[in-house]
């Protein structure tokens, strides 16, 4: 069985796929050229963003969003603690202080109560300026949006959407009508890292934003700083370019993007049924907010406690089934965050994010693609049902 089954993907499309890899090869252009600018259109479009810049991985779009708001040293920006480490380390690379906020048990993304506390403590405790909310769509789920906007409004800071998982959910309203992941930030990144709802094969990322002006400074950014050409460099950027042979991939895998969709909310459903018949509180499924729709990045499980989980992890090892701690710790116990740990907002009784602390030793992320088959999530729930009641 396959965590993420993309072998099964290629298996499923390989005529198109290869089509499109051996026209770039046969074309001779591997660095911008049709492919790229088609796929940054058809993906604007998809999100419903005016414009998609198109770079070599989501960290970099995330670093490119940060250096094109000017965002520095003096600067604080939010971050959720239950997170993979590129939301975080792009903060510092700019030059900005990370300050860490503690995510909701349900929805493992980021609790807007906890936003504004640490807000309000970096404005009354430190001498930084707050800036941005880094709002992380985690495992697929796009974050409470909604409540963080209001919460940026209130306080005059800007959003970054890091979608890099969340790329494909959406967020519905009563009337019928939804917005995609990727819409929601005053820029929004995402990642076409293989494993990812929208992967290529290799690395590869989007930005995405309705302003004109951000999107000519991250189109320059993107490509050494560039000004009226390459070889005329006005600020200092980055190479980061997707490829062309990437961006081919891309175009033929967003033809059936949606219909994988589908499948992995029909395979979530499957996991969901299963569980909620074993009915044991030891176990709970990932909670979807009413008129949300999860991109499906993961499948995580949280159990009632660290010991549990072992020995479900060892059961299903022993039975061949892959499965992965996303993520076993929380961001600002890090090493590489050690130097910020001074400035961190705490609860009353002294601690930083516990719920985030508490869900890393109790989460389990499970097999999930649009390719897993009823037989393998009965298999896995199985698996897991028989370690419990041991
Ligand atoms: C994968 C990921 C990134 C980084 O994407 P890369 O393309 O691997 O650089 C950023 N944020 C989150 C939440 C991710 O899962």
């Amino acid at each position: 069985m396959e965590f993420r089954d993309l072998k099964a993907q290629y298996q499923h499309h390989k005529d198109a796929i290869d089509e499109a890899m051996i026209r770039v090869a046969a074309g001779g252009t591997f660095i911008g050229g049709s492919p790229v600018a088609e796929l940054e259109q058809a993906l604007a479009s998809y999100v419903g963003a005016k414009y998609c810049i198109s770079c070599a991985n989501g960290t970099d779009a995330l670093q490119l969003a940060l250096m094109a708001w000017g965002i520095g040293s003096g600067d604080a920006v939010f971050v959720p603690d239950f997170t993979f480490f590129s939301s975080g380390e792009v903060v510092p690379l700019v030059g900005a202080t990370p300050v860490f906020v503690d995510v909701c048990e349900d929805t493992f993304n980021m609790d807007p109560e906890s936003l504004e506390n640490a807000i309000r403590h970096v404005s009354d405790q430190t001498d930084l300026k707050p800036r941005v909310i880094v709002a992380v769509d985690l495992f697929g789920l796009p974050a409470d949006h909604h409540k963080i906007r209001e919460i940026a409004d209130r306080y005059d800071l800007l959003v970054l959407e890091d979608g890099a998982q969340g790329f494909g959910g959406k967020i519905g309203d009563p009337s019928g009508s939804f917005s995609r992941a990727c819409s929601f930030g005053d820029i929004s990144t995402t990642s076409f890292f293989p494993a990812k709802p929208l992967g290529c094969y290799g690395d590869g990322g989007a930005v995405f934003t309705d302003n004109g002006e951000w999107a000519d400074l991250l189109r320059s950014l993107k490509v050494h700083g560039k000004g009226s050409d390459k070889y005329d460099n006005i600020r200092i950027g980055l190479n980061s370019r997707l490829d062309t042979i990437q961006a081919a991939i891309l175009l033929e895998k967003l033809k059936f993007f949606d219909e994988e969709l589908v499948r992995c909310d029909e395979a979530a459903k499957t996991y969901d049924a299963l569980f909620t018949d074993l009915s044991s509180s030891d176990l709970r499924i990932p909670v979807i907010p009413e008129d949300y729709t999860s991109a499906w990045a993961q499948y995580t499980v949280l159990f009632k406690d660290e010991t549990l989980r072992t020995r479900v992890m060892e059961c299903l090892k022993a039975e061949g089934i892959p499965s992965m701690i996303y993520y076993k710790k929380p961001m600002h116990l890090q090493k590489a965050f050690e130097g910020y740990e001074e400035i961190q907002p705490r609860t009353g009784s002294g601690d930083i994010c516990p719920v985030t602390t508490e869900i890393c030793g109790r989460c389990l992320s499970l097999p999930m693609s649009a390719y897993v088959t009823k037989e393998e999530i009965t298999t896995v729930v199985r698996t897991i049902e028989k370690a419990l009641t041991t």
